[in-house]
């Protein structure tokens, strides 16, 4: 079958691989769509040391079943599935703690396992997640399951505890962001802002249920200190992961305030850490998602609560070596790219 094959820093290129054999308690998928995700393209120069080539990436899918292992029910032949693609032990202290997304002994398909950007992939049953017969748009809408997960999981650390969070800010409107956004909106958030540069970003933030958008973290904190008392956001979340905006999170802050990290575009960051003492901010990381937080976040795609807006189309894999050439150039109106190998796609 075709593979989108990742063979090193810009190296990528559509290869012949072998199928991916079913096994007991697994299911083989056609992906029907299977989105690019800014950590892939990170991962695709060579900036990621969780991945390794020869490599199929690919942790954004759903598709459709085409052949179920011993175990499985076999009903499931012919129907789109979301796949969540981490896998934990569900044995371990931390599995047992509820932080199943932090097991040592946990895996990715698309990471540790080929992924999505594949004619077929193979999955765990448990891990798919069979979408309503006759939803539209089914394989793209599932495929969105997995970046929402991750903002359910940064909403569910940032709000966590009993202070109130009625000023939240999103810094970063590309997908992580704008699934942050919808689920810091959907977990009741009364007031949340989005910060982004590009401006059909922006217009996106609004039209996903931002309250305001704004170009800079300056432009926000302008804004932020007219209607918090001067005192600044509750809650900030950082979808960037850059230098500049990890430092705009702790500067829009409130005291007392938390940040929650997600984005990884750099690695070593300097902070000025005076004012996270004296303010007694709270820096929380946050990491890929829990069963539970995707699952929530399907029942929103599913339910047409949460999206991207208009859907782009799904490409062939032939243009996927030339969609992450095009996407290592920066952020543009297109929030995000969809591959998939199934023919007529
Ligand atoms: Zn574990």
């Amino acid at each position: 079958m075709k593979a989108v094959v990742w063979n090193g820093p810009e190296k990528m290129a559509i290869e012949e691989v072998p199928e991916p054999r079913v096994e007991a308690g697994t299911l083989v998928v056609r992906p029907d769509a299977a989105g690019i995700c800014g950590s892939e393209v990170e991962g695709y120069l060579g900036k990621m040391g969780n991945r390794t080539p020869p490599l199929v990436m690919g942790h954004e899918f759903a598709g459709t079943v085409v052949e179920v292992g011993e175990g499985v029910d076999e009903g499931l032949v012919g129907r789109v599935v979301a796949v969540n693609p981490l896998a934990s032990d569900e044995t371990c202290r931390l599995c047992r703690a509820g932080l199943t997304n932090l097991c040592p002994a946990r895996t990715l398909i698309g990471i540790h396992h080929p992924g999505g950007f594949a004619e077929k992939v193979r999955v765990p049953a448990r891990n798919a997640y069979p979408l309503p017969e006759g939803l539209a748009d089914a394989a793209r809408v599932g495929a969105l399951a997995e970046p929402l997960a991750n903002g359910v999981h940064v909403v569910r650390l940032g709000t966590a505890g009993e202070e109130p969070v009625e000023h939240a800010v999103v810094i970063g409107a590309g997908t992580i962001g704008l699934m942050c956004l919808q689920a810091a909106v959907l977990s009741g958030i009364p007031n949340v802002y989005a910060v982004e540069p590009h401006a059909a970003r922006r217009e996106a933030a609004i039209g996903l249920g931002a309250h305001a958008a704004y170009a800079s973290s300056e432009e926000a904190w302008e804004a932020l200190r007219g209607i918090s008392d001067g005192l600044g956001a509750d809650l900030v979340l950082d979808a960037v992961g850059a230098t500049a905006t990890r430092r705009g999170a702790i500067g829009l802050l409130r005291p007392g305030g938390r940040a929650v990290m997600v984005g990884l575009h750099d690695d070593e960051t300097s902070l000025g850490f005076h004012g996270v003492v004296r303010g007694q901010i709270r820096v929380q990381g946050s990491y890929a998602y829990t069963a539970e937080d995707y699952e929530e976040a399907l029942g929103w795609l599913v339910e047409g609560q949460a999206g991207i807006g208009a859907l782009p189309p799904v490409l062939p894999l032939e243009e996927g070596p030339s969609a992450f050439k095009d996407l290592v150039r920066g952020p543009s109106a297109q929030i995000k790219v969809f591959l998939s190998g199934a023919s007529g796609a």
